[in-house]
């Protein structure tokens, strides 16, 4: 962005090293928010496995638990003896029965001998509707042959099953000899419980999941938030699913506050970078121009630059208007009476004595080495003869030096006064001619051009 000012000085509003800076801010900004998104959603996954292996380990630990209880009895020689040798109902009652049942809620507990015979089947309430058989047919004769690969002394397994439509997790093992370490052949006692939705509430809240849900269809599973439970011979029966959480939404809102104030600071930095920038350039390149347009010693526009402004001026200004040259009478003699120094602050005086006489809207420049030039606009004859009269006494009025008391001088004017189909440089020419006229016939006078004198009156 550029403005332009009276003169014709082109502001530049922003350098290419600032637009290129704030481009960059701009790019990083994206590239900082891309990033944060990827971050973000790469801890939504790492929450989304960490969640499934918590799942996957409290499950693992829930069923060397139940098996841990399970192979209390069976390794323990006074449940051979009161269930298989004693057959004593009592003890059965008490030890297998109901403590099983409060204490570690199992939902059935069942005891075999000899292979098949029932030793005993207690069923803790009558929301458990399974026979022994049923047990004993689709659960029992796997976690059998599970228990017989056991590497374990105790020879304890546990698997899933469907029971009634139900899913229980099945912990069972032969009765162990505890002096010999061996199972004791035809015997075996197991115990299930029941996986419902109580049961996966307090099986969440104990190891800190979140909430659980068991499906049966694998229609609308998604994989990275769900476990398949599998039973004895390896074949889903269930899924357990469940919400997953996004830890990104939390830290979102304030990651983007940060990068909003960072970005806001950068945002900040960069534009005063910019601002200071710009003035700099603004500042430098108004000083080459004015080097470029301006007299350094008056400070009144240069030769090349009143003609450039003045031609302009002349071509579209719709009043009339006068140009006025000024030529120093004798300028020599005080160069050389009282030096250029002297010669050149006598100059610059009498640009500034100039500048006082005429309004803020004229033109007016240093042509020549002791000549100036005077754009006077919307005059008439009486005007110029006014203000070029005041101009050549006010000068020779005056002491142009504090220091040199005697230092004065004098100007001679010469005038042509515009009419519609004058250029610069004709009307330069007319003004010329009659500054020869005021110096031929005596110089400290102002002539003002015959033609236009003659059209005036
Ligand atoms: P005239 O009345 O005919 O104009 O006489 P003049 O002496 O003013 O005219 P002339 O053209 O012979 O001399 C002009 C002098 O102005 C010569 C030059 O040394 C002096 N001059 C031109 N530029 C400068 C300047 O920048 N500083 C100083 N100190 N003198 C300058
Ligand atoms: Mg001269
Ligand atoms: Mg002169």
């Amino acid at each position: 962005m550029a403005s332009i000012n009276r003169l014709g000085y082109k502001q530049i509003a922003i350098s290419p090293l600032a637009s290129l800076v704030s481009r960059l801010l701009v790019v990083s900004g994206g590239v900082v928010i891309a990033c944060t998104f990827y971050f973000l959603s790469v801890i939504d996954k790492q929450a989304e496995e960490d969640v499934l292996k918590r799942v996957e380990l409290a499950i693992a630990l829930e069923r060397k638990h139940r098996e841990h209880i399970v192979s209390e009895y069976t390794y323990w020689d006074e449940a051979y003896t009161k269930i298989v040798v004693e057959k004593d109902t009592d003890w059965i009652d008490t030890n297998t029965g109901k403590y099983l049942a409060e204490a570690y809620e199992y939902d059935f507990t069942i005891g075999v001998v000899d292979h098949e015979k029932k030793a005993f089947y207690f069923i803790a309430d009558d929301t458990v509707l399974l026979t022994f058989d049923q047990i004993y047919s689709s659960s029992l004769r796997y976690l059998k042959e599970l228990s017989s690969r056991s590497e374990e002394e105790t020879k304890t397994a546990s698997s899933f099953f469907m029971l009634g439509g139900e899913l229980y997790l099945v912990t069972g093992g032969p009765l162990i000899n505890e002096e010999l370490a061996t199972p004791r052949p035809g015997t075996y006692i197991a115990a299930g419980k029941r996986i419902d939705s109580e049961y996966l509430q307090v099986f969440a809240e104990n190891y800190y999941l979140p909430t659980l849900t068991q499906v049966q269809s694998t229609a609308s599973v998604d994989s990275q938030r769900s476990l398949r439970l599998q039973n004895a011979t390896g074949a889903t029966i269930s899924i357990i699913e469940w919400e997953q959480g996004h830890p990104s939404h939390e830290i979102l809102p304030i990651l983007l506050l940060l990068i909003l104030v960072v970005l806001g600071i950068s945002a900040f930095i960069v534009q005063r970078i910019i601002v200071n920038d710009c003035a700099a350039r603004n500042a430098y390149e108004q000083k080459l121009y004015l080097e470029a347009t301006t007299d350094p010693l008056t400070k009144l526009s240069n030769r090349r630059h009143f003609f450039e402004i003045g031609e302009q001026l002349v071509q579209n200004e719709m009043e009339p208007l006068a140009v006025v040259i000024i030529d120093i009478d004798h300028f020599k003699k005080i160069n050389d009476n009282y030096g250029h120094q002297v010669g050149d602050l006598a100059l610059s005086r009498f640009a500034e004595m100039c500048c006082r006489e005429i309004r803020a809207s004229d033109i007016i420049g240093r042509i020549g080495g002791e000549e100036f030039a005077i754009i006077l606009l919307n005059v008439d004859l009486a005007i110029v003869n006014e203000v070029t009269e005041r101009i050549r006494k006010r000068v020779a009025e005056s002491n142009f030096n504090s220091e040199v008391s005697s230092l004065s001088m004098t100007i001679s004017l010469g005038v042509a006064l515009s009419d519609q189909a004058h250029t610069l440089e004709h009307l330069i020419k007319r003004a010329d001619g009659a500054l020869y006229q005021a110096k031929v016939s005596g110089r400290n006078r102002v002539v003002i051009s015959e033609q236009v004198k003659e059209e005036s009156c």
